[in-house]
């Protein structure tokens, strides 16, 4: 049986070896993380030295998600995943249900035959993002030390958050589908944009105090920005 673990919502298998005497980390072509460890290494002592890589280890992905192809629109069939929050849910395209899209807590389900699956993922994460979201303004409004007129989901396209000239914040509802650090990372920079409107020295500075791991957040983000905006691709004709 593979041993895993997983750190910042990133999942490496652990490989053990008597041979082995230092950690070490790979990264495989297929992007999935690997561990190297002498046998008795402990797991709380993995994940401490597998955090200090992490800003490697998103680099790394990044660069695998730019030499890797395009990724797929989703094709909306059984046993294909969904996220929601950073977690995968399987979907399950079922005969009769009477919403066209329901999540149980451990999976999506589709009704079949609708014409626009797509638009019912989008629908049910505008549903659950509008009230997750601005509770999440609010935790973090004050550490920003700022407050937005009104907090809205919409469909931004390729942009994950935005900030209005009259002050309310918009978030892209396909954020719903990351890790919470990561929603998180756009929430709080959303918010110090109230206050610097540009990425001036001034901005990364209060986002710096406000949030002091950012850089490493900014950068999973990136890493993960093909896969999570995969929504609203134009599926391809062969
Ligand atoms: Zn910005």
């Amino acid at each position: 049986m593979r041993e895993m673990l997983q750190v910042d919502g990133l999942e490496f298998e652990i490989r053990r070896s008597d041979r082995r005497k230092t950690l070490g980390l790979t990264v495989d072509r297929a992007g999935d993380l690997v561990a190297h460890a002498p046998t008795a290494t402990e797991a709380a002592e993995l994940e401490r030295w597998i955090e200090k890589k992490l800003l490697w280890v998103y680099r790394k992905l990044a660069q695998k998600a730019e030499m890797a192809p395009q990724v797929k629109a989703p094709e909306f069939v059984s046993g294909e995943g969904f996220c929601y929050l950073g977690k995968r849910y399987r979907l399950k395209v079922v005969a009769k249900q009477e919403e066209p899209l329901h999540f149980t807590g451990a999976g999506f389900r589709l009704r079949s035959g609708i014409a626009d699956p797509e638009a019912a993922f989008r629908t049910w994460y505008l549903g659950v993002g509008d009230s997750w979201l601005k509770e999440r303004v609010n935790t973090f409004a004050p550490r920003a030390d700022a407050s937005p007129k009104d907090v809205l989901v919409r469909d931004l396209g390729f942009n994950w958050g935005a900030c209005g000239r009259d002050g309310s914040l918009y978030f892209n509802w396909k954020l719903l589908q990351l890790p919470v650090k990561l929603i998180d990372y756009v929430v709080m920079h959303e918010l110090i944009h109230l206050r610097e409107h540009h990425h001036g020295p001034e901005f990364w500075s209060a986002l710096e105090r406000a949030m002091p791991d950012w850089k490493l957040r900014k950068e999973s983000l990136a890493g993960s920005a093909r896969e999570f905006l995969r929504f609203g691709l134009v599926e391809s004709s062969d």
